[in-house]
């Protein structure tokens, strides 16, 4: 389920990625429309006009005054000049035509139309002079102060359209400025929040993903916690708390064949409360219980080495395996347990030798070889503890040989 909601989320991450980058894209892509606009109005608003503006006064001046002048001195013919004013009013009127097919604001259309006037004015002075030179008149019939008034004054005119063209570049690239630097705020500011929100996001994910990974530990360990139990359970008797008849079953196989690879000896021990029916006949069931674990744990608390286990096999049968340790000792051990459930001096009126509760052992103690059967030694601690009970109970029978 957690593991759902986490995949939810990356999606969501990606999508808003996704989102996030195509929003770049489309703010990007539109202020670039808008700032190639600008660039257009600039250039072929305020630019181009400005270098045809000038191509025009160079024609007034270099073309058709300059020529009038190289006239008078003598310089060019009466046909170069006729064909020089001709040009250089064809040059003019196309320069102009082309000025006036940009973009023109409203505010400068009247400006235009005076500008417009001079010009024709201007055009009809030069063909005025054009027609006095095919008539072949004198030189001294065209005033150069008139010429000089007349191209001062188209300049003059002309120039004026020149500074507003200037100016407006100006203002086209302040605002191609501002736009540039809007878009890049507005881009910083967009890439801002899509980076915070991814940010945000993943951070989200990570400490979800941290918690997943600490609950995984956890529970990792609570259920390695509950096999040990669980282990531990299957191997040990409820209601002593000693190991059980399964975990004797492991035990004794291993140290059996254990003892036949080191060659060194090894005890089993049969015990059996002694008269315990009548026990429980006296003292009922539930107090027979409590004097099964007083006997379970007398046993567990008489061995104290790591090579010796003690084992309810069944009722009020116990088994005792003791490894690494000699016969004599063995015995003695033997002898000691039986004293020691005797010493605890539990009341057991129908145990007529002794009145307190008491246990029989039947032992063997052997070396075990690889051609033993390892039920002959639980058969020879059977044997031993039917005779153990034959000769009055309370006894212990140890042997070191085989039945
Ligand atoms: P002996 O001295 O020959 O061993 O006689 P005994 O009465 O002890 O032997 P017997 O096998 O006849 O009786 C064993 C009794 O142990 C019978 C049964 O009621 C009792 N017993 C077995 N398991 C339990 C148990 O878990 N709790 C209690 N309270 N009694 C049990
Ligand atoms: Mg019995
Ligand atoms: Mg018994």
């Amino acid at each position: 389920m957690k593991s759902l909601q986490l995949k939810t989320k990356l999606l969501y991450l990606l999508i808003s990625v996704a989102i996030g980058l195509v929003v770049i894209g489309l703010v990007g892509y539109f202020n670039l429309l808008i700032m190639k606009k600008n660039v257009d109005t600039l250039y072929f608003g305020s630019l181009l006009p400005l270098t045809e503006l000038s191509s025009i006064n160079t024609a007034y001046h270099h073309e058709l005054e300059s020529s009038v002048y190289r006239w008078k001195e003598g310089l060019i013919d009466d046909n170069t000049l006729a064909t020089n004013i001709t040009l250089g009013l064809q040059h003019v009127d196309q320069m102009w035509g082309s000025y006036l097919s940009h973009h023109k604001r409203p505010e400068e259309l009247p400006y235009l139309r005076y500008t417009e006037n001079q010009m024709e004015i201007m055009g009809r002075y030069f063909e005025e002079i054009r027609s006095l030179v095919g008539e072949h008149t004198s030189k001294s019939a065209i005033s150069i102060v008139r010429l000089s008034d007349n191209t001062t004054s188209i300049h003059t005119t002309i120039s004026r359209l020149i500074s507003y063209e200037i100016s407006s570049a100006k203002y086209e690239r302040s605002i191609l400025l501002t736009h540039h630097e809007n878009s890049l705020k507005q881009l910083a500011v967009i890439l801002g929040i899509i980076l915070t929100g991814v940010l945000g996001f993943a951070w989200r994910i990570f400490t979800q993903i941290e918690i997943q990974q600490q609950q995984l530990v956890e529970s990792t360990n609570a259920l390695k916690h509950v096999n040990i139990k669980l282990e531990q359970a299957s191997y040990t008797d409820s209601l002593t708390g000693i190991f059980n008849r399964r975990y004797f079953n492991l035990v004794y196989e291993r140290e059996f064949k254990r003892a036949v690879r080191g060659g060194k000896s090894i005890t089993f021990m049969m015990v059996d409360i002694d008269f315990f029916k009548q026990y429980n006949d006296t003292y009922g069931h539930l107090q027979g219980d409590i004097a099964l674990k007083n006997v379970a744990h007398v046993l567990k608390t008489s061995l104290l080495r790591p090579g010796d286990f003690v084992f309810r096999l069944g009722g009020e049968e116990f088994g005792i395996l003791i490894t690494d340790t000699d016969c004599p000792n063995a015995r003695q051990m033997a002898e000691r347990i039986r004293f020691n459930v005797e010493s605890l001096g539990m009341e057991h009126k129908a145990n007529k030798l002794t009145a307190t509760v008491t246990i029989s052992i039947g032992a063997i103690c052997a070396i075990p070889t690889e051609s033993m059967n390892n039920e002959a030694l639980l058969h020879s601690a059977d044997t031993n503890l039917y005779a153990a009970k034959e000769r009055g109970r309370n006894k212990v029978i140890f042997t070191s040989t085989l039945q």
